[in-house]
This record gives C-alpha cells, structure tokens and sequence, in this order.
C-alpha cells in the first residue's frame, strides 16, 4: 500500500481510551478519524472527526465505515471476526482479520504460539468439571481456569492450588457453562510485556520491555526498564518478531510474557492493538506505540522505538482519578486522563507516567 496522503480518514471500531489516544495520534499527522461504537460520547469520539452510533456487527454501519474510511483499524481483540472480514473487502484492515481470530480464543492463541515455537503454561481444553479434574491430576494440583473468549482483566479466571483445595465441583458452570482452558500455574519471576510493530513491508520496531505489576487482575505500573538481562530482553523481542511475522501483521501487537526463574520466557496472551502496558511510550519515547501503529497502517516509515527516559507508568482506576490535580504539580510527569465522565471501581480513568531518570 502507498502512504495515506495526509487528510486522508483512517476508521477505529471501538470507542474507548486505546480508540481515544490513536485517534489523537492521527490527528497529529493531519489525518481525520472516524469511530465506530454502540456508546455515545465515548472517550475517542470526544477527540474523533466522527461516530457512527452502532454496534460492531451492525452490517450497515460496516459499510458506511468501510466507503468513508481509506484504512480500517481496532482498538480491541473482540471486535466480531466477521466484521473485519466485511470491511476488508473494500477496504484494507490491519491488522488483519486473522491476528483476531487467534487473539479471540486462548486456545487458538496458545496453539498457534506455540506453532511458531514460543513457549506457553500447558494447556487443554475444558468441557465439564470432569476435564477440569483430570486437567489438574495432569498438571500437579495447580492452574488456572479461564474462561476461553471474552476474558479481560483477570475477570472469568479460577486459580486452582494443591495447597488450598479448592472444590472442583461446580467451576465450569460458575464461569457460565462457556467452553474454558485449563493453563498450569507458572511460577513466574516476574511479568514483562512488549510492545512491537511491523509495516506492510516487512519493517519491524519494538519498544523495550516492561515490567508489569496487576492488582485484582488489572494492570497497576510498569515499569521501564524491566529487571532483567540483555538476553531475556532479546528473547522477548525476537518472540514478537516471530509472532508478526508468522502473521504477517501491520501495526502494533503487545505480546505479554512471564519471566521464568532461570530467565526464560512463556507466552501469556497476545493483544493485536495498542497496549495498556505502552502508555509509558508517549511519555519517555519520541514517538509513542500510538504513533507507531498509525504510522504502519498508514503505510509511513516506522518511528525509533529509542526511550530517553527511564520511568514508571502506574493506572488511575475508579477514585485514584481524584488523584489528577495533586499529580500534575509533580515535575516530570505526564498524566492523561480518558475523558470517562463516571469513575465507577475497577473503571481505567486516566494514566500517568514519572519519568525517573534521563537515560
Ligand atoms: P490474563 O487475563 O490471562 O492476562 O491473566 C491475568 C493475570 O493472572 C496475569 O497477568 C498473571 O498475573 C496471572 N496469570 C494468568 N495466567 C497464569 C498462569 N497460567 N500461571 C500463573 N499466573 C497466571
């Protein structure tokens, strides 16, 4: 694909503040933006061209997406596959349907890493708490039940421990009856993730990794650079090469890792858009993950992922937003808030990032 000339309209399915912040992105490069999305006034129609008030798989909001829009992107992994495929049609997608599809399910996703010969937790597929016991006869006592679409945030997940016992009985119907994987429960070091991009032309970046800390499943900081050596940080950036390669992806792709004792890694997921764990980008890096995807699906030269600063981005969730005035008289730090008018508990509000040391 030639680059967009500038003007052009690039649409995002997906109204939220990942939408928000690549919207803004393009805006800096002169192109205009259109969001599709059920919710009026979503964060990124706040800061878009447009919103078409629909649901994803509304047919005719597609299409009129796909006429007024000259590229089409996301902003999260469980936009319908069918949708993508629609306006792919007429219009180029990227990342394509197919990164997607084996985003969308934890046991295509973990499959297909695997095929590219990345490391995951064992897994299997679960049907009925029989499974489920001989899942975990197989795996020692210990893992992790998961719901197999539609998870986020650590919602629809039991962690099962020898040592704590709880029942069997009755889990799968306690996550909805819906088809579930049963993952071994690593014993990580740590967890990092990456946030890497390819161009059309087969040109890749990467940003360096981070270590990322949860709290109730939710991201809560990251923290750049990461504790951990040269080798393992190559060996995470080489995985998310493999893994846009193999899919032969344009634009940014987060790969999120555990670090494993003896420095080696294991794939946890991989989300096929910007990542919350890249927010520190736009703060400590000249051209932040959002540029970076507007800039390969644009078809524009890839930017330097170089960081000059070392810093720590940490989420604002539900009252931490109240936090906000008393943040900003913080020399070097860069806060953004989404625009969400109601902080309800566990609802992302707003990000900062301490930029901690100039490298
Ligand atoms: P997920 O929603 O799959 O990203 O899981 C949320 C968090 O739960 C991860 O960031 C880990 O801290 C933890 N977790 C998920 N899967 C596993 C696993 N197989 N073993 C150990 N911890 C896990």
């Amino acid at each position: 694909m030639a680059s967009l000339p500038i003007g052009s309209t690039i649409g995002i399915i997906g109204g939220g503040q990942l939408g928000r912040m690549l919207a803004m992105a393009a805006a800096r490069f002169g192109f205009k933006t259109i969001i599709l999305e059920p919710q009026v006034d979503c964060p990124a129609a706040q800061v878009a061209n447009r919103q078409i008030v629909a649901a994803y798989d509304d047919e005719a909001a597609l299409s009129e997406l796909a006429r007024d829009c000259a590229v089409v992107t996301y902003e999260f992994e469980n936009v319908p596959v069918l949708a993508a495929e629609r306006v792919a049609k007429s219009t180029p997608v990227f990342p394509s349907a197919r990164a997607l599809e084996v985003s969308q399910d934890r046991l295509t996703e973990k499959t297909f890493i695997n095929s590219v010969g990345l490391k995951t937790a064992a897994f299997r597929p679960i049907d009925s708490d029989g499974d489920l016991e001989a899942g975990l006869a197989a795996f020692g006592g210990n893992g992790v039940l998961k719901t197999r679409r539609l998870g986020y945030d650590g919602k629809g997940q039991i962690v099962f421990r020898q040592s704590s016992k709880t029942p069997v009985s009755g889990s799968c119907a306690s996550l909805g009856s819906v088809p579930l994987i049963l993952e071994s429960l690593v014993d990580f070091e740590r967890e990092i993730s990456i946030i890497a991009a390819r161009a059309e032309d087969g040109s890749l970046a990467a940003f360096d990794p981070a270590e990322n800390v949860h709290r109730k499943g939710i991201l809560h900081s990251s923290t750049v650079p990461a504790a951990i050596s040269e080798r393992t940080a190559a060996a995470a950036r080489s995985a998310a090469f493999a893994i846009l390669r193999a899919l032969g992806y344009v634009g940014v792709i987060g790969v999120e890792f555990f670090v494993l004792r003896d420095g080696g890694l294991a794939i946890n997921e991989i989300a096929p858009r910007v990542h919350n764990s890249g927010h520190w980008t736009e703060a400590a890096c000249a051209i932040s993950q959002f540029e970076q995807h507007i800039r390969a699906i644009a078809g524009l030269p890839m930017g330097d992922c170089a960081r000059h600063s070392d810093c720590v981005m940490e989420n604002l969730i539900g009252n931490d937003v109240e936090r906000a005035a008393e943040l900003l008289a913080e020399p070097g730090l860069v806060l953004h808030l989404y625009g969400k008018t109601e902080a309800r508990s566990g609802r992302k509000m707003g990000h900062f990032t301490r930029l901690t040391r100039r490298c």
